[in-house]
């Protein structure tokens, strides 16, 4: 794989763009994000991550993090003092703090690009049923989830959150044209992809991919990402920005 042309170190603030994460399970990280654009990107300083034991936050022998929920019911949930303590001692600074949580606001692709245009992102992972409420409230936590399912901790969503905004970081992507046309750019799912060989089990690439002319090539992918958006995503096809999708004249 291709090297990254050009690193940036710095977001639009001139600042690296920094990750910290709050989690049981350091040694999760950088797990995949230490791999492929992302590990490249992190290798050569084009951002940062910081991880931290919330454990290492806990004041008793055994380390305890979590307690039998109030009102009873099944499972533990993580302590708000032990939090707390964690996210207090990560310096104050301006970056969004955001709990990876099933009940959150579900992530986007508009979101994304606005936390990586930012500074960076804290992200507590919880584990166990939750986090008590009260050090969300208390922490100011933003509750974000990666879609309606349930993990069983934050880490993978933490990951999978960094991952999306750190390939849109100056630099760390080869071609920045591969960003703006794909899936949601303009409020569309992308349209299909061919590679040789030109035959591949009886099934031709589509001749009009193989006409070199640039205008029909283009409206043949427009015209394919609008049908698979209709079929697949009625969604977001009845909420496309027709400004933003309506083709140049
Ligand atoms: N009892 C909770 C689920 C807890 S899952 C409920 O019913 O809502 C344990 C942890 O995994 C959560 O605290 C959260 O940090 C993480 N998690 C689970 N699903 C997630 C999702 N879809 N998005 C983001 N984080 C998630």
């Amino acid at each position: 794989m291709a090297v990254p042309s050009r690193l940036s170190p710095t977001n639009e603030e001139g600042e690296m763009w920094r990750a910290g994460v709050l989690s049981i399970f350091p040694d999760m990280f950088p797990g995949p994000l230490g791999q492929s654009l992302a590990g490249k990107a992190l290798a050569a300083g084009a951002w940062a991550l910081d991880v931290a034991d919330i454990r290492g936050f806990a004041t008793d022998k055994h380390r305890t993090v979590d307690d039998t929920p109030a009102g009873g019911g099944p499972g533990m949930v993580m302590k708000a003092d032990v939090l707390a303590r964690a996210l207090d001692a990560i310096v104050q600074e301006s970056r969004p703090r955001l709990l990876m949580s099933p009940r959150g606001v579900p992530l986007t692709q508009t979101r994304v690009e606005a936390l990586a245009a930012g500074p960076g992102v804290i992200l507590v992972c919880g584990r166990f049923e939750g986090v008590d409420e009260r050090v969300i409230a208390a922490r100011g936590l933003e509750e974000v989830s990666i879609g309606d399912y349930v993990l069983s901790g934050g880490e993978i969503g933490a990951m999978a959150l960094i991952d999306a905004c750190v390939r849109l970081l100056p630099g760390v992507m080869g071609a920045a044209a591969s960003v703006s046309e794909e899936s949601f750019a303009g409020g569309l799912l992308e349209y299909p992809h061919y590679t040789r060989p030109q035959m591949f089990e009886d099934r031709p690439i589509p001749d009009v991919l193989l006409s070199g002319d640039h205008a029909k090539i283009a409206a043949w992918r427009r015209a394919e990402a609008e049908r698979l958006t209709r079929d697949r995503r009625p969604d977001l096809w009845a909420g496309r920005d027709e400004k933003v999708t309506k083709p140049a004249r």
